[in-house]
């Protein structure tokens, strides 16, 4: 007792109390103020995997009640983790693969579909399914996080504009126009372009889309389809999980041309945590180990040879890490060349494997905004970019889909009518 007493009255004299008091109240002033902001604003994300995570889980495949977001779990993504994330409404991604063979998309589609509404149902007391824009206050005011599910791949039509009502009434509110592989109606950034943008059948996708009130997702095409997209959408569009390209030159990223066309469209980029699109470094090594691999399946026939390579290649020269810092770098660009009515955050938590250091899981996001905050940005800004933007895209969609659906009936045309039967493969 009396060696603290005796230290009570030492401390002061030495500067020393004060700075300790300091570091335990107010531990990082940026990262309060960030908490605070988003306890009246909701973060909207627009990208979560989750539900790959849950089908691909190999204690249980698909079972939503096995992969417990009440305890620990292998992923990125649990109840503990969204409440310190303080995320205030989430985009499920409802994603599937381009390079199914042994099925129909459709059937994968509706199992995803179907795990993510297992998903939202399962923690009725955090969870709600949600489908308009309206949603997103009510259910933050009520503390549960609004629900919608996003759809990453066209192909999960198969050519059908009946398909995609149909996933519409499921309650699936954007689809991104391809994922990696080029479609019979867009090519994929990743992929050859075999249409040069958009077909005519892939016009009326966008038009149907928006008679709908679906959101047209660009994230993933290639920059021609985006830019026919652009030029074919009545309502504003989204890029759900993007960075810029000017600063790092990936072609999953989005140029600064596109960026520039978005305050006249009105819709947002929603700048994305995958290190190969946040940072250079990265992106090269990645491209480097990515050459190799193909190098050796074209000359090493026995796989575990090849592997071993590939490990020794990586032990020798490291992956890099992306940083948070980075990914307020993309933002900032975003904001700088779009605007700031046109930014927002697709994190692609559960869809990526390595994370920048500083956003590691769902529990990370009051760092990103401490960071922009510690970069001067105004409140006003920060709630744009946290939600409200992606809020407005969402009442506008709303808006225009009323509008359209008073102006013309479900469409029924088919891609052998609007572009031969020649252009499909499939
Ligand atoms: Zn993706």
């Amino acid at each position: 007792m009396l060696f603290y007493r005796a230290l009570r009255v030492l401390l002061p004299a030495l500067g020393l109390v004060s700075m300790a008091t300091r570091a335990t109240a107010q531990a990082d002033p940026a990262l309060e103020h960030a908490r605070k902001l988003l306890r009246s604003t909701p973060l909207v994300d627009g990208h979560n995997d989750l539900p790959w995570t849950i089908r691909e889980n190999k204690a249980a495949p698909r079972d939503v009640g096995r992969y417990d977001l009440r305890g620990t779990v292998t992923g990125q993504t649990d109840l503990a983790r969204l409440k310190a994330g303080m995320v205030g409404a989430q985009f499920w991604s409802v994603y599937i693969p381009g390079e199914i063979r042994d099925s129909g998309f459709a059937r994968v589609q509706l199992e995803q579909i179907d795990i993510a509404r297992r998903l939202i149902a399962a923690y009725p007391d955090r969870f709600a399914p949600a489908l308009v824009a309206d949603d997103i206050k009510r259910e933050f005011k009520r503390g549960r996080l609004a629900s919608f599910m996003g759809m990453e791949g066209g192909h999960a039509i198969e050519n059908s504009l009946g398909a995609l009502r149909a996933y519409y009434a499921l309650g699936v509110r954007y689809m991104t126009l391809t994922h990696n592989v080029t479609l019979d109606w867009a090519d994929a950034a990743l992929d050859s372009a075999r249409h040069g943008g958009l077909t005519e059948f892939c016009r009326e996708v966008v038009r149907e889309m928006n008679r709908l009130g679906m959101l047209v997702d660009l994230s993933h095409v290639s920059p021609a389809t985006m830019s026919d997209a652009l030029d074919v959408a009545e309502a504003p569009v989204i890029f759900s999980h993007s960075s810029a390209r000017a600063l790092v030159d990936h072609k999953r990223n989005v140029p600064d041309s596109i960026l520039a066309r978005l305050g006249k469209n009105g819709g947002v980029v929603m700048v994305t945590f995958v290190p190969d699109f946040v940072s250079q470094e990265v992106a090269d090594w990645a491209a480097k180990y990515d050459s190799l691999d193909k190098q050796l399946i074209a000359s090493v026939s026995d796989t575990t040879e090849r592997r071993r390579q590939l490990t020794e290649w990586s032990t020798v020269h490291p992956r890099p890490r992306a940083t948070l810092a980075q990914v307020a770098d993309h933002i900032e660009h975003v904001r700088k060349v779009a605007g700031v009515d046109h930014v927002g955050i697709g994190s692609d938590f559960d869809g990526i494997e390595n994370v920048p250091v500083g956003l590691e899981d769902v529990s990370t996001f009051p760092a990103l905004f401490a960071e922009l905050i510690r970069r001067g940005w105004s409140d006003a800004d920060l709630k744009k970019l946290a939600g409200d933007n992606l809020q407005r895209v969402l009442r506008a969609a709303e808006a225009t889909a009323a509008r359209l659906q008073r102006e013309r009936t479900p469409s029924t045309r088919t891609i052998e009518e609007l572009d031969g039967a020649s252009r499909t493969t499939s």
